[in-house]
């Protein structure tokens, strides 16, 4: 278990699903959270002192773009006024778009790649130089099955995932010698908004139930028949920050009832 009292955690996208998951438990492991991403503003406040009540620990907010340089840079500065300088950086904020490539709206490319791939890299940029100077850090970056593996009609989300494990490893070479480690985590299928958008329209293109295309999801993809947890991503986001995880860099981690094994 890791010790993260006294430490900073920011986790991107912590507004929903996976990223609120990892803020609950980097929370319980005793860091205080910098949290981002949208919604409406009466849900998130509720959000953050639920966080922060649970937990006993300081929480703020920043609804920045992840996809824009200026308000990333400002996000790590506004984190680091309100409660010090970011130590755990989790790049989670993410969107899914999915269609053909002949029918691939090149806009909709450009805001996946900008969102999941470039606003892990700003992000990244921003808090290193932070972290290298106090001489510990951990990044951990949510990339996905899709970061190993693809899948038809995802290619925008499937390139950014590919290029964020790619990332992952450049970081981790140019920082192992500054007690800053950075990995990622290749999240299977997990029940959030992002997916429930998926269950949905498979439902209704296949004229199934709902719990029939979220059988079918997860058994086409994956061994085990069950989704993983935003606790259990959580969860291994704490593995991460431990001090049994210190040489652990430059690798990533499925948690996807076996998808990538097969
Ligand atoms: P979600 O839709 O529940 O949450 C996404 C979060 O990102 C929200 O907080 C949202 O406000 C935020 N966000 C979106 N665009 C943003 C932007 N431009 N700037 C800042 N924040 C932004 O999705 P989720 O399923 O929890 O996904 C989280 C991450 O996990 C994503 O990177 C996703 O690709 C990855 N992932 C999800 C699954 C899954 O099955 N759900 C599987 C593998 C990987």
């Amino acid at each position: 278990m890791a010790e993260l009292r006294g430490k900073v955690a920011l986790v991107t996208g912590s507004t929903s699903g996976i990223g609120l998951g990892i803020a609950h438990a980097l929370a319980g492991a005793g860091a205080d959270i910098v949290m981002n991403g949208f919604g409406d503003p009466g849900d998130i406040a509720r959000l953050r002192e639920d966080i922060a009540s649970r937990h006993g620990v300081r929480v703020a907010y920043v609804p920045a773009d992840i996809s824009d340089a200026y308000a990333v840079a400002q996000m790590v500065a506004q984190g680091t006024a309100e409660l010090g300088a970011v130590d755990v950086l989790v790049n989670n904020a993410g969107i899914q778009f999915v269609a053909p490539i002949e029918s691939f709206p090149p806009a909709e490319w450009g805001r996946v790649i900008a969102v999941n791939l470039t606003g892990a890299f700003l992000a990244m940029q921003a808090a290193i130089p932070g972290m290298k100077a106090r001489g510990w850090g951990r990044i951990i970056n949510i990339a996905s099955a899709h970061g190993l593996v693809a899948s038809a009609e995802k290619s925008a989300y499937v390139a950014a995932k590919h290029g964020l494990v790619g990332l992952t490893k450049v970081a981790a070479l140019e920082l192992a010698n500054d007690g800053v480690t950075c990995n990622a985590i290749c999240p299977g299928w997990v029940l959030t908004p992002l997916v429930e958008v998926q269950v949905k329209a498979r439902a209704e293109a296949a004229g199934i139930t709902v719990e029939e295309a979220k059988r079918q999801m997860v058994t086409e993809k994956q061994a085990m028949n069950r989704f993983t947890t935003p606790e259990q991503i959580g969860a291994t986001a704490v593995f991460l920050c431990s001090e049994g995880a210190a040489t652990i860099t430059g690798t990533s981690i499925s948690v996807d009832g076996g998808w990538v094994a097969q």
